[in-house]
């Protein structure tokens, strides 16, 4: 008894140990987040955060945007973009656009809704009618909107809901959702990535699916994947849709290379992992 008292003892001793000396880690990370959310950005610049799965933030010249979030784990106590989370209070002062491709699980949580409680200027675009509110668009596939100084263009996916395109702060970005070449006939995936071909010369940065839901991988995915660099000819690619198995983006990446596309395929490998854009590179 007294042995098992010691032990518990001790696991606690050990954990509060790891969280004191995280959280100076943690509020680090925090400052370090404020100030490039603060940073000035030329056109053609972007800071882009993998937030798990498909979900993505990028910070442009004068927007944020959020890619298909969902908490897929237990929160961290302090969220933050440092470690792949959404909190609202640290975008407060962002112009925030949120895109939502479809409504499935894995791209889509209904809690993203309350974030327009702290960020005053948010705005949510949906690849579905998800309903009737001044900040949401609804888009069909196919269509084309103009809000302030964002083109959006869609495609029709190949699972549900849509593919964006969006031209903002002089760049050219396409997150494809569940777009992808499932199976079957390639033509119904092909014939939307050749609308976007014909629809925009110069695509900067552009995120595709590599695996189904559950990781894994199949060819038929892979061979859409490259389908699509070698008719959009992306500067960037990173891979996404892997269900938190990440280092199926790096096995990806290492394929992509030995087909010597023009397109720098880049990979995060945790939540929370920062890249930088500029002069058509990861720097
Ligand atoms: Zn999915």
């Amino acid at each position: 008894m007294v042995s098992r008292l010691r032990w518990v003892v001790c696991i606690l001793v050990s954990v509060s140990l790891v969280i004191v000396m995280s959280i100076p880690t943690q509020a680090k990370q925090k400052e370090e987040v404020k100030a490039l959310l603060e940073q000035k950005l030329e056109e053609k610049e972007a800071i882009i955060w993998y937030l798990g799965h498909s979900g993505w933030a990028i910070k442009t010249k004068n927007h944020l945007l959020i890619f298909d979030y969902v908490e897929t784990e237990t929160k961290p106590a302090e969220p933050s973009l440092a470690t792949g989370n959404i909190n609202p209070s640290e975008l407060k002062d962002q112009q925030v656009f949120v895109f939502v491709s479809h409504s499935d699980g894995d791209h889509y949580s209904e809690d993203i809704s309350a974030w327009e409680k702290s960020i005053t200027n948010i705005r949510y675009i949906f690849g579905w009618q998800a309903g009737e509110k001044p900040n949401y668009v609804c888009m069909e596939a196919r269509q084309s909107r103009k809000i302030d100084d964002m083109e959006i263009l869609t495609i029709s996916s190949t699972d549900a809901g849509v593919g964006f395109l969006m031209k903002v702060d002089g760049l050219v970005i396409f997150h494809a959702g569940d777009h992808a070449h499932w199976g079957g006939a390639m033509d119904p995936f092909a014939k939307e990535i050749d609308y976007f071909a014909q629809s925009e010369q110069e695509f900067d940065i552009v995120f595709l699916a590599v695996a189904a839901r559950r990781d894994q991988r199949w060819e038929s995915i892979t061979q859409g994947v490259f389908y699509t660099l070698k008719k959009l000819l992306p500067k960037v690619m990173f891979p996404m849709h892997a269900g938190g198995k990440e280092h199926i983006f790096k096995e990806f990446a290492q394929e992509a290379e030995m087909k010597k596309f023009t397109t720098n395929v880049h990979y995060a490998e945790n939540k929370g992992d920062r890249f930088f854009y500029q002069n058509g590179k990861i720097q």
